[in-house]
């Protein structure tokens, strides 16, 4: 569980809210903005660590409030070192996110909705169905809650960022401010199948890299994997990116879930060649994980790095990203789902 009972987490909120959180409870603003710093920067868990601001002011304050910094409610770690974190919410809702370490590198994937409503057919969060949007709180404190530093954070957990925008808009600019977490834009991904309203208004107020999940150049293919499709054609979201590129010093990728004897042929190299030639967009590949009763199987190693090989030599940039985390539950939403299909198992009983 989150939120104390009555309480406002502090994670989440912009200087203005909390200035205004503190003068409609009588405390003095000056306040907000080593509030803020103690939070975001300094990741405390109880107000007892602050040593700037009075004491008479930090009781007042723990009544009224609670850093947000709440520990999982349970992880699993892989045997590479990946580790994946479940979280509940207040109202029971149950979001992952995944620490995925590299060297010098470490990524977080979040997670920005409970379940998803977009019914991606390969997708284990698509089939969890949707169980409510997060706040910017509950997107936030996925990073802010574990005690190392990390360089690049992913949205690439459960949900589609562009189904639950406003929230994202938030929690990506609390992640890039000063006042907050000052993480480099360009070490931020935001990852959408492309819902076409909540895309446009992610490019215009945020300037973090997007990357848009194509996994085939045929529409017709797409559509019957991704509903989505049907609603924004992948071509149309290609053109306002082609648009947007212009304009503001972003990263765009593609990314292509590689499917053995699905859309690894050489019909799909050619035609996503075609589709992306003189974008600038580059392609991220990646192995396909099988959900469970699932027949289809990931494209081979050597398929992969032959789609890679071709995509460059042609002036496509592209890169291959490793499975992680394959021994707890890696692709999204299926920790969640076994979670959740327990507790519903529970409470038949
Ligand atoms: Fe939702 Fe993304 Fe899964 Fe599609 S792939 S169902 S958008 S979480």
């Amino acid at each position: 569980m989150n939120l104390q009972p009555g309480k406002i987490s502090i994670t989440g909120l912009s200087p203005e809210q909390m200035e205004t959180l503190l003068a409609e409870n009588q405390i003095d603003k000056k306040h907000a903005s080593r509030l803020l710093y103690w939070v975001y920067r300094r990741k405390i868990t109880s107000f007892g660590e602050i040593d700037d601001i009075p004491k008479k002011v930090i009781e007042k304050l723990s009544e009224l409030f609670e850093t947000g910094i709440t520990p999982p409610y349970s992880s699993m770690e892989s045997a590479d070192g990946s580790v994946k974190y479940l979280f509940r919410s207040a109202e029971g809702k149950y979001y992952e996110s995944v620490y995925i370490p590299d060297g010098k590198r470490k990524t977080l994937c979040v997670s920005v909705q409970s379940g998803c409503r977009m019914g991606c057919h390969f997708c284990a969060t698509g089939r969890y169905g949707w169980h409510g949007n997060l706040t910017a709180y509950e997107i936030i404190s996925q990073v802010t809650r574990l005690p190392f530093e990390i360089t690049h954070i992913v949205f690439m957990g459960m949900g589609e960022p562009c189904d639950n925008t406003d929230e994202v808009i938030k929690a990506c600019n609390i992640l890039v401010a000063e006042w907050g977490l000052a993480k480099g834009r360009s070490n931020i991904t935001i990852s959408t199948v492309g819902v076409m309203p909540g895309l446009s208004k992610l490019l215009a107020h945020t300037e973090c890299n997007i990357t848009l999940s194509l996994h085939t150049p045929y529409p017709e293919e797409r559509a019957a994997i991704m509903p989505v499709e049907k609603r924004w054609p992948a071509h149309a979201l290609l053109e306002m990116i082609k648009t947007q590129k212009q304009q503001r010093k972003r990263r765009f990728t593609v990314a292509y879930v590689m499917i053995d004897g699905v859309n690894d042929t050489d019909r799909h190299l050619e035609a996503l060649k075609e589709l992306l030639a003189g974008t600038g967009i580059r392609v991220n590949l990646l192995p396909y994980h099988s959900l469970p009763g699932d027949t289809l199987k990931s494209a081979s190693e050597e398929r992969m790095m032959f789609f890679k090989h071709f995509l460059v030599t042609s002036g496509t940039g592209a890169s291959i990203r490793r499975s992680r985390g394959n021994d707890v539950y890696a692709a999204c939403g299926m920790l969640a789902a076994s979670v959740a299909e327990e507790e519903s198992k529970k409470n038949i009983k």
